[in-house]
């Protein structure tokens, strides 16, 4: 029988003072992400490492004991992939935050713990730019992004971050670092193993080092605001546009969204619109606007206010970025990412209002809609537990419409614990096998993340 304490004080004295942290008020921010999912617990200790050296010394502590291992970046994930375990560690890369840049290749090599924001800034200072962009860049990792393959605005035309990642740096379950890939535009000696990391939320190793592919400076963008007076009106819309063009941005929000964000920022939105679409296009080319301002007035916008001016369409961005903090003023969430092949959207949009209906549930719903991706934001009052229960039928409500519908249960947040129940309906017994045996292989003893993405 392992005895906790006496281990916990190995780790301890085994790497520089300050690194692992033990004392329980300091491990409550290391307990949960940003699902708050119920099941967290405090962890045993914290390690806060400072070089991928670290990482190996706490992997080969817990792999001698057979500690389970939470990966951690900056704790903004929404489906409990960083969840802590009681008799388990947090390795956290929050201090590892170095970055350099190579203009001649175009490529970052950048540590796990630098925010998506510091890896756009440091590009931008070499003119040149890192293009994904999920809503919470200023406040999420890099290495988070690469473990959860993070989506965003502008991935609707320039891809997710898997499309960005030329190799990395893993330390593996038994404490060895490895490299797989590198700072070469094309390379196809051996499998393409740094692509299995990417999206693997921290249960096939911890990533210590990215080596990320840089594009040259984002154009200027156009972009449009259209208002909807319903739901059918702005899908419709958005199939009409996807059909013909692909804009560098096409966002959603529905009415309880605009509602919300209008609370907070005051800016004028149409509080009585049923949805708004956020649309842009960087191409220069003046058929694309018209292309997606004939869309919507053949669907019956009720309104287009078009601008060429950089800052006042980021104003709107800026309201679909608030989106998420905004509806979380108005109670706890349980946060969705379900995704369908675009022409089911308007049925998954369509579905979900009546699952809203049906539980008697407010469902905000944004969505990075040119990827069919949505965000059903369900609203509950954690203090009545009937509530809450209605909460978490509708939860699995929306996963299995967008199975039925051919869709996903999670477009970019990942599976984590809080959708893990539902991967099977969707990708099947043979799929969950062969993740399995990977699994088996790369992590033996089963330590890495337990939990998340497979039980
Ligand atoms: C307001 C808001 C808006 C958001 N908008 C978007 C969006 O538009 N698009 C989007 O994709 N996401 C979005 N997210 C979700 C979240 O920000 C992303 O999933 C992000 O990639 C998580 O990064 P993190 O550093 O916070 O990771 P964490 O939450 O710390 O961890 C996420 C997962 O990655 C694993 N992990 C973290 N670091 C490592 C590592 N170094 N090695 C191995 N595994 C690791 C963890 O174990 C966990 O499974 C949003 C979140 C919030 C709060």
């Amino acid at each position: 029988m392992l005895d906790v304490d006496i281990s916990v004080q190995d780790l301890v004295d085994a790497l520089p003072a300050g690194v692992v942290l033990t004392d329980t008020d300091g491990l409550d921010k290391y307990r949960w992400d940003r699902a708050l999912d119920p099941a967290a617990e405090r962890p045993m200790a914290a390690v806060r490492a400072e070089s991928t050296e670290h990482v190996q010394v706490a992997m080969r502590w817990a792999a001698e004991h057979r500690v389970p291992v939470v990966p951690r970046g900056a704790g903004t994930g929404l489906s409990g992939g960083a969840t802590a375990l009681a008799h388990g560690i947090v390795i956290c890369t929050e201090r590892m935050r170095a970055i350099s840049i190579d203009p001649t290749t175009r490529v970052a090599v950048v540590q796990p713990g630098l925010l998506n924001a510091e890896v756009k800034a440091a590009a931008a200072a070499h003119g040149l730019w890192y293009p994904p962009d999920p809503s919470s860049y200023e406040i999420c990792s890099i290495g988070g992004n690469i473990a959860t393959n993070a989506g965003g605005l502008c991935c609707v035309k320039y891809g997710v971050t898997t499309d960005y990642v030329l190799g990395m740096q893993v330390v593996l379950s038994d404490g060895r670092a490895v490299r797989f890939g590198g700072p070469r535009v094309k390379d196809v000696a051996g499998l393409a193993l740094h692509k299995l990391f990417v999206g693997s939320e921290g249960t096939l190793g911890i990533i210590t080092e990215v080596t990320l592919r840089l594009m040259p400076p984002a154009p200027p963008a156009h972009t449009l605001a259209t208002w909807f007076a319903t739901t059918e009106d702005a899908t419709a819309a958005i199939l009409d546009i996807t059909a013909q063009i692909r804009p560098s941005m096409l966002e959603y929000m529905d009415r309880a969204t605009i509602n919300a964000v209008e609370d907070e920022l005051h800016m004028g939105l149409d509080r009585t619109a049923a949805a708004l679409l956020i649309a842009r296009t960087d191409s220069g080319d003046a058929r694309e606007l018209e292309i997606i301002t004939a869309a919507c007035e053949r669907h019956q916008a009720t309104e287009i206010y078009s601008t060429a001016d950089e800052a006042e369409g980021e104003l709107f961005v800026a309201a679909r970025r608030g989106a998420i903090p905004a509806v979380e003023k108005h109670g706890r969430l349980l946060l969705e990412d379900v995704g369908v092949p675009l022409p089911r959207l308007p049925d998954l949009v369509a579905g979900i209002e009546q699952i809203a209906a049906a539980r008697e549930l407010t469902i905000a719903l944004i969505a990075h809609a040119g990827d069919g991706n949505t965000h059903p934001l369900i609203v509950f009052d954690p203090s009545q537990p009937e509530m809450e229960q209605r909460a978490q039928l509708a939860f699995g409500e929306i996963m299995d419409l967008a199975i039925a519908l051919g869709g996903t249960i999670t477009g970019e947040h990942g599976v984590g614990r809080m959708k893990q129940p539902w991967l099977e309906g969707q990708v099947g017994a043979d799929v969950l096998d062969v993740t399995r045996r990977i699994k088996q292989a790369l992590d033996p003893d089963n330590i890495l993340n337990p939990g998340a993405i497979l039980i």
